[in-house]
């Protein structure tokens, strides 16, 4: 399939090297494709450089330090003497260092890929005009795709700087914060509070306007994460929006709508994450959006103009890298004449990587009872007080499974220490639309924490272990 007959002439033209940018020409160029893959900041985008691998590593300090402080539990006499941040973030960037030397490597070997760095705009349906700093480049695709993220948004009114940090400086601070507010309980929300805990901020308060942290998960994982902060000693404002927020040089106070005022040293705003999209030239093409989103057909990914393609944050969607990964995979592939099944989105598994961690995959109870009906549904909750592993991790929470009556398993919802790690199989299980007799045959290994989920399979098919049915 390759033939590029000009330097600027390829098979794909890729504008963001991020997750779904760079997964697309991987496999692009293992279907032997010619692939431009244009990027303006660093190969890895945000999930290696701003995302995911930092806020992972922070989240790992902070778990080191939990279990120092939790060491007299176990018998072990030991205390936190400091929390060294310029030790902190050297580690940090030297996991994100290598994961990036790493990435680079394996472009560079993937025959006909072509990094060009530069700032790219979309100039007609099969050009992407690239500033780079050698000059202009007009690249010219057989097909394109638009892979160029997502950035911090922030709310009308509240400016960004100083104290008032989105996820991007909220990475680099070098100090922990004493008191911080954080603007938003999803997702990078509750990350911040749990690190910034763990870290020793004496106070981590969450002003989230909707009635719930991790508004989008089943429900009984929000009210058990609730429980959980409330027992750290995070402390959060449900259900009532935010209105201002004014910082001094040493704090800063925001006021809700009710009235309501917090004072904190710092002010994390993780109000969600905006398309990046604007001024791209994507408008002026044809592709169509909605409100920055790129409305890409939701099976083929395709935006209907031209062979242009979209991928990763700018569809409407779950923000997340594995997504994106999934979605330049299925486009490279779709290109290449392969027909690839179109990726699930329900199907796609979420973590939320806090003390303790959320992990879920498919419909929540709510989701499923609209779907197949209130009397349709049948739900299993399964205690890790009875799962011995947890037990020795000091950790409580539950899996619950959510399956259609006398039908497959539809949504897996986790919570507890580690738990992103059995996401693995519970998305094995209702992407595979498995039955929770099939899982009960299934041998789990003893002590383990995934043994939480076969516990539950059996409980659900009616032969429970230890549990009660
Ligand atoms: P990006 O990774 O944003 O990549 C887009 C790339 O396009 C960027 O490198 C950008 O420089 C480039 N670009 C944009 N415009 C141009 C242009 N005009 N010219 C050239 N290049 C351009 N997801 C998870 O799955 N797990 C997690 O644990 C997780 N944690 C996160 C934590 C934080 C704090 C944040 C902010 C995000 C997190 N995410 C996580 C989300 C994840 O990072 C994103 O879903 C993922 O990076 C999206 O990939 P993408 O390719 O769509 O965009």
């Amino acid at each position: 399939m390759a033939d590029s007959t000009t330097d600027n002439t390829f098979d794909i033209v890729i504008l963001g090297a991020g997750s779904g940018g760079y997964a697309a020409a991987l496999r692009a160029a293992e279907l032997g494709m010619t692939v431009a893959l244009v990027e303006k900041g660093k190969l890895g985008g945000t999930c290696l450089h701003r995302g995911c691998v930092p806020t992972k590593t922070m989240l790992h300090v902070g778990e080191v330090a939990d279990t120092a402080h939790e060491g007299a539990a176990v018998g072990i006499t030991m205390s936190v003497e400091k929390i060294d941040m310029e030790g902190v973030l050297s580690f940090k960037d030297k996991i994100v260092g290598r994961l990036y030397k790493g990435l680079q490597g394996l472009v560079k070997a993937a025959k006909g890929v072509e990094l060009i760095q530069g700032h790219g705009r979309l100039t007609g349906k099969d050009t992407v005009t690239v500033e780079t700093e050698s000059g202009t480049r007009e690249l010219v695709g057989k097909n394109v795709i638009l892979a160029s993220g997502s950035f911090s948004k922030t709310l009308p009114g509240l400016e960004l700087g100083g104290r008032i940090l989105d996820s991007e400086a909220a990475l680099q601070l070098a100090e922990v914060p004493k008191n911080p507010i954080i603007l938003g309980g999803g997702v990078i929300g509750v990350e911040f509070a749990s690190v910034w805990k763990s870290l020793g901020a004496e106070s981590v308060t969450i002003v989230e306007g909707l009635p719930h942290l991790a508004a989008n998960e089943d429900e009984s994982l929000s009210k058990a994460l609730e429980r959980a902060f409330k027992k750290r000693g995070i402390t959060f404002s449900l259900g009532t929006f935010f209105e201002k927020a004014e910082q001094t040089d040493s704090g800063v106070t925001v006021t809700l709508v009710d009235g309501t005022t917090f004072e904190g040293d710092y002010l994390l705003v993780a109000v969600g994450r905006g398309p990046n999209t604007k001024d791209l030239g994507y408008e002026e093409q044809g592709i169509p959006m909605d409100r920055g989103f790129v409305l890409a057909d939701k099976e083929t990914l395709h935006t209907g103009v031209g062979n242009v393609y979209a991928v990763g944050d700018i569809v409407p969607g779950l923000q997340l890298a594995h997504r994106g990964f999934q979605q330049g995979i299925f486009v490279a592939e779709s290109i290449a004449g392969l027909k690839p099944a179109p990726i699930v989105e329900s199907g796609i598994p979420r973590v939320t990587y806090c003390e303790p961690e959320l992990a879920s995959v498919g419909l929540t109870e709510k989701q499923a009872k609209e779907k197949l009906g209130e009397d349709k549904v049948e739900t299993y909750e399964y205690n890790l007080g009875g799962n011995g592993k947890s037990q020795i991790l000091n950790t409580t929470g539950f899996v619950k499974l959510v399956r259609e009556k006398d039908g497959p398993v539809v949504g897996i919802h986790m919570i507890g220490a580690r738990v992103s790690e059995q996401v693995g199989e519970a998305q094995l299980i209702v992407n595979w639309e498995a039955y929770p007799e099939d899982v009960a045959a299934l041998v789990h290994a003893h002590p383990t924490q995934n043994e939480a989920l076969g516990e539950a399979h059996l409980a659900l098919a009616g032969k429970p272990l230890h549990a009660h049915s």
